[in-house]
């Protein structure tokens, strides 16, 4: 079992390490990156967040906030996965931010913005629902990239 285990966790630093070789150059050459994202909120709530996906992960992995209806938390989980739970209490009742019912508004003024899989995700400038004082009055800003 043990020999086992070492050859698994072998084979899965080659595979990693051959992918991140692999597409190194191909990452420079589009310039993959995330966005670091910051929600904010007048009430003191405040998060910041990876979204998107880094060139390792981006064909898989689109992170994205979600919001759960039964803790009121939000959680960051992959958009295009298979399986969408919240992170505090793994229930699977969540919403994606960018539901009409987390939205203030209709801005079309991207703070956020990610294509994969022809699937769009956006926040926009717009205020959405306050996971800590329950009213629409978080802001989500771009604060910087990841890769
Ligand atoms: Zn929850
Ligand atoms: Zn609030």
């Amino acid at each position: 079992m043990k020999y086992f285990l070492s050859a698994v966790i072998a084979s899965i630093a080659v595979i990693v390490y051959t992918f991140q070789f692999n597409t190194d150059g191909f990452a420079h050459s589009h310039d993959i990156a995330g966005d670091i994202v910051s929600a904010k909120c007048e009430c003191g709530f405040e998060t910041t967040m990876k979204l998107g996906g880094g060139k390792a992960n981006y064909k898989t992995t689109c992170s994205f906030p979600y919001h759960c209806k039964d803790c009121f938390s939000l959680s960051v989980l992959n958009a295009i996965g298979d399986k969408f739970a919240c992170k505090k209490c793994f229930s699977e009742n969540v919403v994606s931010y960018d539901n009409d019912s987390l939205r203030a508004g209709k801005s079309s003024n991207n703070v956020f913005g990610w294509n994969v899989n022809e699937k769009n995700f956006s926040l926009t400038d717009e205020m959405y629902f306050c996971p800590q004082c329950r009213e629409m009055k978080l802001k989500f800003s771009q604060v910087g990239n990841w890769d």
